[in-house]
């Protein structure tokens, strides 16, 4: 393709914001520009969510615009604001700009997307994950402010977190759905205790979270009192987006880790080869099924199309590491360090062994594959619905161990 054909091939769109990234790459050269400051301009020129209104990050544009900007910098080895805050970047932010009041929106989007300010998702507990609208953590009005307890587990990066997106009870008299309300809370606030919770990698990623008469104003509400789903429905839909629809260049991400691991092994049989080769047919398959979803998506929240790359791309991942520490013989069953550590990431491996234990939990995380099926079935293909006999009772007269 000549440079002509291109040039007659890009939208005017896609020219403003390439034109912009170049300047950003200009200004500030990756190499020798401060994480932060780079980021920071980043948002400016709105090249954060190229999606969001300009102001916050974005220019108002189609979301699939976001690609070609990602696949530039991706080549200019720019700081990356998910690497740096996979929550507040991929869930925090698109919650915050569709429901935040003007005072939030301001406040929060830019330290998020520098990653100078970590966020964290507090919707699980002990006794609600998948059916996490059962959840038992109340909020109580108290003039201009609100009175949270409770507990809630598996807390990814709260230990690092300045703020939680979390999801109360503010009225138990009402079915399970409705009456709940969704907060920004502070996690340095006095009442919010932080536990580590160890995995079976050694580290503690996560965290149990306990809240004891902790207090929040009533301007960190995000949307109306008792809209508290809705507003999670937001942050769940990119949720999925942002665990398994990455759009990365054909042979990266994990498949890299496959044909690294490949080499690494020299191993040369056929069995070995043909088991790669199946890994990258799929590994295309879901980066194509993502750029498809990307393509159709107009702006606003994603739709339940999001489980099809969540469910596949936790399978890829749990083949792929599987693949890498077979090829090792028995040295994949030694493990480096079982040492408990605070990462400061939920998104690196140092060796393959982590990596495969890591893996093992994609399909239960941001929502069980069994639970994706369920999304699939009922709301893709007009399958009937599960059996919901709680539904329409007030929470409290719902039995719970
Ligand atoms: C690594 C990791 C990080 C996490 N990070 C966070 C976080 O940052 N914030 C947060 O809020 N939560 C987080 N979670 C929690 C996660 O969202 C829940 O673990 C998940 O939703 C499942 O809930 P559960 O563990 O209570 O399992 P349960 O809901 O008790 O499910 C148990 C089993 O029953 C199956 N099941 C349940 N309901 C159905 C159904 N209706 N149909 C068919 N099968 C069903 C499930 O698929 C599963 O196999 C994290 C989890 C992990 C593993």
């Amino acid at each position: 393709m000549t440079a002509t054909d291109s040039a007659d091939t890009t939208s005017p769109d896609e020219q403003l914001v390439l034109g912009l990234v170049e300047q950003l790459l200009d200004e500030h050269p990756p190499a020798a520009a401060d994480p932060v400051e780079f980021l920071g301009a980043q948002y400016d020129l709105g090249l954060g969510w190229v999606h969001f209104p300009e102001g916050y990050g974005g220019l108002g544009l189609s979301p699939k615009l976001q690609r070609p900007i990602a696949e530039r910098l991706g080549r200019a080895k720019a700081p990356v604001a998910y690497a740096r805050n996979p929550i507040g970047a991929g869930m925090g932010a698109p919650t915050v700009v569709t429901h935040g009041s003007e005072e939030q929106k301001q406040r929060y989007l830019r330290p998020l997307f520098t990653g100078e300010e970590i966020w964290c998702q507090l919707f699980s507990e002990p006794g609600a994950g998948s059916d996490v609208a059962s959840l038992a953590a109340t909020a109580v009005r108290d003039g201009d402010e609100w009175i949270l307890n409770g507990q809630k587990v598996w807390t990814t990066l709260a230990h690092l977190s300045r703020f939680g997106m979390i999801i109360a009870r503010t009225n138990p008299d009402l079915p399970k759905h409705k009456g709940l309300t969704y907060f920004v809370v502070d996690m340095h606030a006095p009442g919010v205790e932080v536990r580590p919770l160890r995995q079976m990698t050694g580290e503690a990623e996560f965290n149990e979270v306990f809240f004891t008469d902790v207090r929040i104003p009533d301007r960190e509400r995000l949307g109306d009192v008792g809209e508290g789903w809705r507003v999670a429905l937001t942050t769940l839909m990119n949720e999925r987006v942002s665990i398994g629809g990455a759009i990365q260049a054909r042979g990266s991400g994990i498949i890299r880790e496959a044909v690294g691991a490949w080499e690494r092994s020299e191993r040369t049989d056929e069995v070995a080869r043909d088991r790669l080769m199946r890994l990258w047919t799929e590994a295309e398959v879901l980066r194509l099924t993502n750029i498809r979803a990307q393509q159709l998506r107009s702006k606003g929240v994603p739709g339940p199309e999001g489980s099809v790359g969540k469910i596949m791309s936790a399978e890829l991942n749990k083949r792929v590491t599987e693949f890498a520490v077979d090829l090792m013989g028995p040295q994949g069953m030694l493990y480096t360090s079982f040492e408990f550590v605070r990462p400061e990431s939920a998104l690196r491996w140092d060796c393959p062994q982590k990596g495969f234990l890591r893996m093992r939990a994609n399909s239960i995380e941001g929502g069980t594959t069994e639970v994706m099926k369920n999304i699939l079935g009922e709301r893709m293909l007009g399958l009937p619905g599960d059996v919901r006999t709680d539904k329409e009772l007030p929470w409290k007269d719902v039995p719970r161990s």
